[in-house]
């Protein structure tokens, strides 16, 4: 199991697999082939079918500058591999071919060769890849989530969470100042500085729901306008864990260092998910990006809020089951209807299972493994419209303002 660094990457949206993992492969091309005369990109089926509206082209373009530059779109195609494939070519000035590449985006930002070997992979020792070893160990040990973190990457891994959570922070601190119209056609205005003016002004339940949307609105609606964020799993979901973190950083105030801990659990949390089944939205829909991001969200906030293990896996486990199912089908192929609004509904959801979890004793029937197990089942079951392509359901639904 890789590295959690692979699951927090910090940059700039609004998609982790059509925008950061195409640009990082273009870089990655452009070093080995950096003379050529003329380049040219293929992106296949959901790379192809999303790619304009999450700026696959700009991503791709941004890294060769001024240099002749075609990009095939072959959204009937699929790769062998996984539904974002991509192909580089390189040509000389007599038009021969002097370069070839196949790569997958295969969600969070990571890519993959055609030889099925990580590219960039950071693999740690994390010996237990599953949350029922992880369970036993930690009955056994008396260790905890984010003890195995801290064994298994090192102390280092700290100061990665420590800029994590300022990432988080500033984006979503960020977001909650911003007004206008998010670019990309569907005119849809920023809400997340009026929900926090309004929600201030509330009471209770409805205050606590209300903030923790606008927060979340925040950071997915800089995420919407390619602003800095960080993944959790993914850029599609990177506003559900800040919105969480956020809120109870502002009502139970724990110290920077249990923030960092609640970072690390979440980040094991997401590990155990991208390990077992998948993060990403081409591969399973949006129950693998929102849906592990509400586990994630859930599994911290147990912690924050004095969790045992079991309560802490139980918040988890509600956090991706009740998401089973969850297609991705955004409209116009853009990370904003409804992947924005999904943000919000999925950050008080978490806070839901955190608090459902915490009420219990955190002895439940069906397992998180299980869920991770079923979520996979189900995503690979669904037809590919909803697996983002934009092509089915509220995509397919929406018929303009
Ligand atoms: S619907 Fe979900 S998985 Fe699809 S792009 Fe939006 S956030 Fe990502």
């Amino acid at each position: 199991m890789e590295s959690i660094k692979k699951i927090y990457r910090m940059g700039v949206g609004p998609s982790s697999s059509h925008t950061m993992a195409p640009n990082r492969a273009a870089r990655r091309f452009l070093k080995k082939y950096p003379g050529a005369a003329r380049y040219r990109v293929t992106l296949f089926s959901s790379l192809a079918a999303t790619g304009k509206g999450h700026l696959t082209d700009k991503a791709i373009e941004e890294v060769m500058g001024s240099r002749p530059l075609e990009i095939v779109w072959k959204e009937d195609e699929t790769l062998p591999l996984h539904p974002n494939g991509m192909q580089f070519d390189a040509f000389d000035s007599h038009g021969e071919r002097c370069g070839h590449w196949e790569v997958y985006s295969i969600g969070g930002g990571a890519l993959m060769s055609s030889d099925e070997t990580e590219l960039n992979s950071s693999r740690v020792s994390y010996p237990l890849t599953t949350m029922e070893g992880l369970l036993l160990h930690f009955q056994k040990s008396g260790n905890s989530f984010w003890g195995y973190v801290d064994q298994c990457e090192g102390p280092e891994i700290r100061d990665f969470l420590e800029e994590v959570w300022d990432t988080m922070k500033g984006s979503l601190e960020r977001g909650l100042e911003q007004e206008g119209i998010i670019p990309g056609g569907l005119g849809l205005s920023r809400k997340a500085k009026s929900l926090f003016a309004k929600s201030r002004m509330l009471r209770s339940d409805f205050r606590t729901n209300g903030l923790i949307a606008a927060y979340a609105y925040a950071v997915a609606e800089e995420n919407a306008t390619k602003g800095t964020i960080v993944t959790a799993p993914t850029c599609g979901a990177c506003g559900v864990l800040p919105a969480v973190l956020y809120h109870l950083f502002h009502t139970l105030k724990p110290s920077r260092e249990d923030i960092v801990k609640a970072l690390a659990t979440a980040g094991l949390v997401g590990n155990v998910v991208k390990f077992n089944a998948s993060i990403s939205g081409a591969e399973v829909g949006c129950q693998g990006e929102v849906g592990t991001g509400c586990a994630m969200a859930a599994a911290a906030a147990a912690q924050l809020m004095g969790g045992s293990i079991r309560q802490i896996e139980y918040a988890a486990e509600m956090g991706l089951e009740h998401h089973l199912g969850l297609t991705c089908d955004p409209v116009g192929g853009l990370v904003q209807i409804p992947c924005i609004e999904r943000n919000a509904h999925a950050a008080t959801r978490a806070l839901s299972c955190c608090h459902f979890a915490l009420l219990s004793d955190g002895v439940h029937k069906i397992s998180f493994d299980d869920v991770v197990a079923v979520m996979k089942e189900t995503g690979q079951a669904l037809p590919s419209l909803y697996r983002e392509t934009a092509g089915g359901g509220l995509a397919k639904a929406y018929r303009g303002a």
